[in-house]
């Protein structure tokens, strides 16, 4: 062997020693070619002389559940081996040589030799265990402040039902026997129960988008639009809004929650309109190459507009960049709708240019049909 050789071998050598990434090279029978130190540490076992059908329970393979056996064919070697390339694919380890089970994050690729066949896989691995706790912490965290915030708002609806009849039947009974003065603390308080009313409702449906939802089917969103039109016709009399809506796709998705989503937007369009001019909506879709699963729905309007750096901040619950008297509105319309459309796996935005108008942005998984 040339000394050059000898010495690149030597270098790859203490390279493969020292990475803290486990690399297993096989060839297309699975034999080990290559097993390095960190690849022993995290499966718990070194090479062994086996074939493929074996690794999966040999090894103690699941999928990310942590259950589920992952069966021979969807192991990120023999992919490599078959000539598919993995990347990123969560996977729980779990054998006799590991104290406690890791869940490790692989990437796989076909050993390819210089004249382009395929000649046995190589996988790299790393361990994501702590990285997956607090993932499963941060997702059990979220979901008992969910199911509190869901038990609150159910559990205070009661008490406060009781609170509104006795106002409401305090201020039929006093009527024209208070002082003004008195009257209008009557008043005020009616008034501020039955808000915390709809702010109690509001938080109740907000808590059970996720909980409550339906399965996922065909949507038509053509006929959800006209529907949406349809129970809006007074309001859109009123406005003397005109309205174009395109040629909208199928989507993938819960309906009702659809409707609701389409609802608030358009009835946001006709609440924040300019009192100075005819009021255009248009709703469309906009086609995008690079997620041709996902499509883009947009609801524009030549509305007041919001400024660049609330953008964000209407998203969240209850927040409003108007007075109760300038603009009716509990402020959790759109919380609601990014809610919904993070349900079905999009995302929602909004453009806007101030006294111009906006434009809401929303991607909804496409029905391949
Ligand atoms: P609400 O309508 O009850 O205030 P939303 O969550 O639906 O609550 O909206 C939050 C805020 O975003 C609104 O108070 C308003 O300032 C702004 N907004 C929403 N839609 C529009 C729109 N189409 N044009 C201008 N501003 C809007």
């Amino acid at each position: 062997m040339s000394l050059k050789l000898e010495q690149s071998q030597s270098l790859l050598e203490s390279i493969l020693k020292s990475v803290g990434s486990g690399i297993i090279v096989a060839d297309e029978t699975g034999k080990f070619l290559l097993y390095n130190p960190a690849a022993e540490k995290l499966f718990g076992i070194g090479a062994t002389v086996s074939s493929p059908a074996e690794w999966s329970k040999l090894y103690g393979f699941f999928a990310e559940d942590g259950i589920t056996p992952l069966p021979e064919d969807e192991l990120p070697l023999v992919r490599a081996i078959r000539g598919q390339s993995v990347s990123g694919m969560r996977v729980y380890i779990k054998n006799a040589g590991l104290k406690d089970g890791l869940w490790l994050s692989m990437n796989a690729r076909p050993l390819v030799t210089a004249d382009g066949a395929i000649a046995g896989g190589v996988i790299s691995f790393e361990d994501i265990t702590r990285q997956k706790e607090l993932e499963q912490e941060a997702a059990r965290s979220n979901a008992d402040l969910e199911q509190f915030a869901s038990v609150a708002a159910h559990d205070l609806q009661e008490p406060l039902r009781t609170v509104v009849s006795f106002l409401n039947l305090l201020e039929q009974r006093t009527k024209n026997q208070l002082d003004e003065k008195s009257a209008r603390y009557v008043h005020n308080a009616v008034s501020g129960a039955k808000r915390m009313q709809v702010l109690i409702n509001d938080l109740l449906a907000y808590s059970r988008i996720r909980t409550k939802g339906q399965p996922f089917a065909l949507v038509n969103m053509q006929l959800v639009i006209q529907d949406v039109l349809d129970d809006l016709g007074g309001n859109i009399a009123e406005s003397a809004a005109k309205i174009d809506i395109g040629r909208l796709p199928n989507v993938r998705g819960d309906r009702s929650q659809l409707r609701h989503l389409c609802l608030n937007l358009i009835n946001n369009a006709i609440k924040f309109r300019k009192q100075d001019e005819p009021l255009r909506i248009e709703v469309g879709v906009t086609e995008s190459r690079k997620t041709p699963h996902l499509v883009t729905f947009y609801f524009r309007d030549n509305g007041i507009g919001i400024e660049p750096e609330f953008y964000e901040r209407i998203f969240v619950i209850f927040r409003r960049l108007h007075g109760m008297d300038e603009y009716p509105g509990t402020g959790i319309g759109l919380a609601i709708c990014q809610r919904i459309v993070e349900r079905h796996g999009g995302r929602i935005w909004v453009e806007s240019a101030l006294g111009v108008g906006s434009t809401f942005y929303l991607t909804l998984p496409l029905e391949q049909t």
